[in-house]
């Protein structure tokens, strides 16, 4: 698929720019909140995300993505015959339902708030970053889960910058260090990224697991959560 992604950039490319040198193309899907694509050309490199909804789309879409993106990057008229099969497919019944569908769940958790019965994970954030970060991460939107999620302890979602923790936390029974360790897990999520598709890959490498090493009560956190 990234194959077949990059072969539809530089064929456009070339149709929109015969003699200029074909730069290099990092393309992905990524889950927007709704179907949206962005382009940006930053050190010769060009950057372009495509909406997750259009992952599976006929090539002919794709086709009409890259022309536009492009087009739009260099200044160059957007052929009708691209914009107009472009906005049928979106506009098409199939793709709106499921466009929906997406706004519904992740707009949802843009409503959350951080305050639970118990636990304040915008304060829980705040003090690890001191602790741990020299205060130097941003702080996402905190929110807990609307549901009692086991199956979910936490994620980071970065197409809503948010990290969602379980509400089956937010407890008196449930002591600080735990709700601390499951917080830091996905500030290291924040702290290293990785390549996404869709929005709940958790990746852990080395880097990863180091830091998650320091954690002071990461024996008794990882126990904790395993018992309850
Ligand atoms: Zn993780």
């Amino acid at each position: 698929m990234r194959e077949k992604l990059h072969h539809i950039f530089q064929r456009s490319y070339r149709a929109l720019r015969p003699r200029a040198p074909i730069p290099v193309f990092q393309v992905e899907f990524y889950a927007f909140a709704n179907v949206n694509s962005t382009i940006r050309l930053r050190d010769g490199v060009i950057h372009v995300r495509i909406s997750d909804l259009l992952e599976g789309s006929p090539e002919t879409i794709l086709e009409d993505i890259a022309h536009i993106l492009l087009a739009k990057i260099y200044r160059k008229p957007i052929q009708s015959l691209h914009s107009t099969r472009y906005r049928r497919y979106i506009s098409s019944h199939a793709m709106s339902a499921k466009a929906h569908l997406v706004r519904q769940v992740r707009g949802r958790k843009l409503i959350a708030s951080p305050q639970g019965r118990v636990y304040n994970l915008d304060q829980i954030f705040d003090e690890l970053n001191r602790q741990f970060f020299f205060g130097l991460l941003a702080r996402p939107q905190m929110t807990w889960s609307r549901a009692h999620a086991r199956n979910s302890l936490a994620h980071y979602d970065p197409a809503h910058n948010a990290i969602v923790v379980s509400r089956v936390f937010d407890q008196a029974r449930v002591p600080r260090y735990a709700i601390d360790y499951i917080v830091y897990h996905e500030m290291l999520h924040l702290k290293h990224p990785v390549k996404l598709r869709g929005s709940r890959r958790c990746v852990h490498g080395p880097e990863f697991q180091a830091e998650e090493k320091l954690f002071p009560h990461l024996e008794e956190a990882k126990f904790f959560l395993k018992t309850l």
